[in-house]
């Protein structure tokens, strides 16, 4: 017997152990791959065939009710009514959905699924959802809490956030808001332990670098409004103008 194959695994196993991550990382780009092809390629919502690159069919996704409406992020967070603000310019928030069982389908997946790819057809839908004549000169995304970006591997609002940028054709910066304290999990929290945990949390990493700018910050879905108010506040403290916009709003 040869010992080329018993070399080849010593190897192999050298290699993984010095880079234990990268191969856990193409592990699971691997089977993530894998998955797309063992996948049925049908809606989970109506059982029709549907592009496993949209997950639901034309049909159920075009049945999500349309909401392409301005939220203000700080009424939001404040428990005051969203719609029509007027009084906090530079809190502002479009959202293309509202947040039904289908756009739960879509955003679980992009989220928990290891589906960052769905993104690709999500994007449009976002930046449809903006007025007409809104410009932007940036593109920025919800920075996603360590640990889940450990856990996940990626971040749905970046994958959100590019392809917002490539369907509005303006500039992408991807990490431009970073955390400067450590922040603990929205979920765990109260309405006013929510707003303390993430108010200031954020800033602009080059904050030089965005005098007079105008920054749309991208999210997958707006729940308490906390989080992407805190990163609209970073953007505005940068000097630039600031607004959101989200795939869906979940009232
Ligand atoms: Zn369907
Ligand atoms: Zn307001």
């Amino acid at each position: 017997m040869s010992q080329a194959p018993v070399n080849a695994a010593g190897l192999a196993g050298a290699w993984a152990r010095r880079s234990g991550k990268a191969m856990a990382r193409w592990l699971a780009g691997t089977a993530r791959a894998l998955e797309s092809f063992a996948l049925p390629q049908r809606c989970p919502e109506c059982g029709s065939a549907a592009d496993p690159d949209r997950l639901l069919c034309d049909r159920c996704r075009e049945a999500i009710p349309p909401l392409r409406l301005e939220l203000c992020a700080r009424c939001l967070a404040h428990g005051s009514e969203p719609v029509g603000c007027r009084r906090h310019p530079g809190r502002g928030v479009w959202a293309a959905w509202v947040y039904d069982e289908r756009a739960a389908l879509l955003v679980h997946a992009l989220k928990y699924g290891g589906r960052p790819r769905l993104a690709q057809a999500l994007g449009p839908v976002i930046a449809a959802a903006l007025p007409a004549g809104a410009r932007f000169d940036l593109v920025f995304e919800v920075p996603l809490h360590p640990a889940r970006l450990r856990e996940r591997g990626y971040n749905q609002a970046a994958a959100l956030a590019d392809a917002v940028a490539g369907a509005l054709a303006v500039p992408r910066w991807s990490g431009a808001l970073i955390r400067v304290r450590p922040t603990r999990e929205q979920a765990r929290l109260g309405p006013a332990a929510r707003r303390a945990n993430v108010a200031g949390a954020f800033r602009a990493i080059e904050p030089a670098a965005l005098g007079g700018r105008r920054v749309l910050v991208v999210d997958d879905v707006l729940t308490t409004g906390n989080t992407l108010e805190a990163c609209l506040d970073a953007v505005r403290d940068a000097g630039a103008e600031a607004a959101g916009a989200v795939l869906a709003w979940a009232q």
